[in-house]
């Protein structure tokens, strides 16, 4: 099992998604990164989905496909029992997609173990684990459930800049508020109009979809 850590925040924790989407977006098939976007501004799944526009990678993105590539020959040697786990299969970069959910994601890491499988991210960023990022994790949680019939109950963030890995649970209530953000962004995107933006000014900075932000310039 893995060490005791941090829950994820209930409802009401990160965005405030507000459920009922329209029949119409209800199907509306989501990247688990779509979660991780709509909680760092409501505007960017909708610029995927509702206008799709062309956007450059940025510095970050870049960046992060180079280290995935570089972590991943690192991990193959390294032992599992620094995520507190026993010996396993380590399966990398796993295609998982449910038609059921309509979701899909390339998740970076799972591991399977005798006491079960664990979804495992890899993220960039310095700091502590952000609440978007365990909610992708969870959104990879529900996925892994859905296409390979099993149970999860906890998954890891790896924080590549500082080495650390953090246990994330699978709680009843992280599972809800993650069904919750899929509905809002289904149904942001079936709205007319854009979303209002995020509340961080700051996240514009690096952000590829600024030049269509005229409010964010
Ligand atoms: S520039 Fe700012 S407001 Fe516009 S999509 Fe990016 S983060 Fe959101």
């Amino acid at each position: 099992m893995p060490p005791a850590g941090p829950g994820v925040g209930g409802p009401g924790a990160g965005a405030d998604p507000e459920p009922g989407a329209s029949a119409a977006a209800s199907r509306l098939h989501l990247r688990a990164a779509d979660i991780k976007q709509y909680m760092y501004c409501p505007r960017i799944p909708y610029y995927t989905y509702a206008l799709p526009l062309p956007h450059r990678s940025s510095r970050k993105m870049e960046y992060g496909l180079e280290e995935h590539f570089r972590l991943e020959r690192l991990e193959k040697r390294r032992r599992l029992s620094r995520y507190g786990l026993e010996e396993g299969e380590r399966r990398f970069r796993v295609a998982l997609d449910s038609p059921r959910l309509a979701l899909s994601g390339v998740l970076d890491l799972l591991i399977t173990t005798r006491l079960g499988r664990f979804p495992v991210e890899f993220k960039f960023s310095a700091g502590g684990p952000r609440l978007n990022h365990k909610y992708q994790l969870v959104a990879y949680a529900l996925l892994v459930e859905d296409c390979l019939g099993c149970a999860v109950r906890a998954g890891f963030i790896y924080l590549v800049p500082s080495q650390q890995i953090h246990p994330v649970w699978i709680t009843a209530e992280a599972r809800e508020f993650c069904h919750r953000v899929m509905a809002a962004i289904r149904d942001s995107v079936a709205r007319p109009g854009l979303p209002e933006p995020t509340r961080h000014r700051a996240r514009c900075r690096d952000c590829e979809y600024r030049r269509f932000c005229g409010d964010r310039l």
